[in-house]
């Protein structure tokens, strides 16, 4: 299976040098930070450049057939992840940019209004909501799954005032896939809709926001191409009609009006009210073939090979001396391909380093732009956080994250076991 993926899959055969000297494959265990392009993708945007035109502003036939491309993008990510008829796809150039867009269109200047996030958010799903609305955070259970009990105290603690549950499909630091469906059930039993951060979890598992159970839907939800396989800028919003068709855009300018004069404006329908600007074609045709192609492969069978990976990788890491994993329960977990784990006696960067000096590992490690869930995972004090705000040490703690995509092997990982087999050997 995980050759078929590889073989869909850009820039897998490629060499780097390490510090002896030596040049090897690289070993890209990275996805969760930016996939590589697949070929579906490259061939794409090589058939379509000579028929490149710009969107919506022309009468000639490569601006016709360009917006004819576009606007089937929309249905394209429709029929993907099941939105609603109804729904408004808008494209946006990133899952930041998404939610950006989503908290001005909900802000109603009542900072009353309440926006319940979670512990384990990127900063993307955090810091955009915190200006506009009263923020609290649902808690974490001990074994460290998002607490629906919090949840629902806090939904009955703010009846009637919150406005959004805004929680991730699948965290960049645990890899932990939320029960988006029960969340919802929850959410819309006490009036309030549910948005899911699907950058983490589109690429990587089988996503329905309209399942038979009709209160189970997710209302909004925002991913990003570059993540799946299709690099170029582009990303998508999703929601009801009435969200956007109520408020005046964040960007405002041509493309996103009706007829303007000096002294008034009217807006264009959504979705081209929230699409200010020449849009990003390239990007939409990338997004666009990456799904297909992904829909083609099968996201199911992606989302078994990658759990396949991550197990082994699990039982693997458990045998390295001085390693403490983050990312586990009990084991059954439902969960995306990634996890972060610390080494006794390294700081993460001497990790990563290594990694990748010694045998061409890319992984990523820090703080993985979801400050409050790391700080919390490691126990940081609040003193201890004060002092990394307020002073310039470079040994602020973090962790070491690895994430597959669908074309790593058992192989690769293998390879990463055995260096760190060594790396613990020299470090007792
Ligand atoms: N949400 C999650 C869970 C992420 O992991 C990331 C990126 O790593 C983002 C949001 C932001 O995505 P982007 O940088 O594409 O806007």
């Amino acid at each position: 299976m995980g050759s078929y993926f590889r073989s869909h899959v850009v820039g897998t055969e490629t060499k780097v040098s390490l510090a002896n000297g030596k040049h090897v494959l690289s070993i890209n265990f990275d996805n969760a930070a930016t996939t590589p392009p697949l070929y579906s993708v490259l061939k794409a945007i090589l058939c379509f450049a000579p028929w490149y035109a710009s969107v919506h502003r022309g009468k000639g036939h490569k601006s016709i057939f360009t917006s004819e491309l576009y606007e089937q993008g929309r249905e394209i990510v429709r029929r993907f992840v099941n939105a609603d008829n109804d729904d408004v796809i808008i494209f946006t150039k990133s899952t930041t940019e998404a939610i950006n867009i989503l908290a001005y269109a909900l802000a109603s200047g009542d900072k009353e209004q309440v926006v319940l996030s979670t512990d384990m958010e990127h900063l993307a799903n955090d810091m955009p909501w915190r200006d506009k609305f009263t923020i609290d955070y649902i808690a974490l259970t001990k074994a460290g799954g998002l607490s629906l009990t919090d949840l629902e105290t806090k939904l009955k603690r703010y009846e009637g005032k919150v406005r959004l549950v805004a929680v991730t499909g699948a965290s960049n630091v645990t890899g932990y896939i939320n029960p988006v469906h029960k969340i919802a059930r929850l959410s819309h039993k006490y009036g309030a809709r549910i948005f899911v951060d699907g950058a983490q979890w589109v690429p990587h598992a089988s996503v329905d926001m309209k399942p038979a159970l009709s209160v189970e839907h997710i209302d909004y939800l925002a991913f990003s191409a570059h993540k799946m396989y299709a690099p170029f800028g582009a990303g998508v919003l999703i929601g009801p009609k009435d969200t956007f068709a109520k408020a005046a855009p964040a960007y405002q300018g041509g493309g996103a009006v009706g007829l303007v004069s000096q002294q008034a404006v009217t807006w264009d329908d959504p979705p081209a009210k929230y699409e200010a600007g020449t849009p990003n074609m390239m990007g939409v045709l990338a997004m666009t073939t990456a799904i297909e192609t992904l829909g083609r492969l099968d996201i199911a069978d992606i989302h078994h090979y990658e759990r396949e990976l991550i197990d082994y990788a699990i039982d693997a890491l458990k045998s390295v001396p001085g390693i403490t994993l983050y990312s586990i329960q009990d084991g059954s977990e439902e969960r995306v391909s990634l996890l972060s784990f610390s080494m006794e006696g390294l700081h993460h960067s001497q990790v990563a380093e290594i990694l990748a000096q010694e045998a061409g590992i890319a992984v990523r490690n820090g703080l993985f732009c979801a400050h409050p869930y790391v700080e919390k995972l490691l126990g940081l004090s609040d003193d201890t956080i004060k002092y990394y705000q307020t002073h310039d040490d470079t040994s602020i703690p973090g962790l070491v994250r690895i994430s597959f995509g669908m074309y790593n092997t058992f192989q690769e990982i293998d390879v990463f076991h055995r260096l760190l087999l060594r790396v613990a050997k020299h470090q007792t």
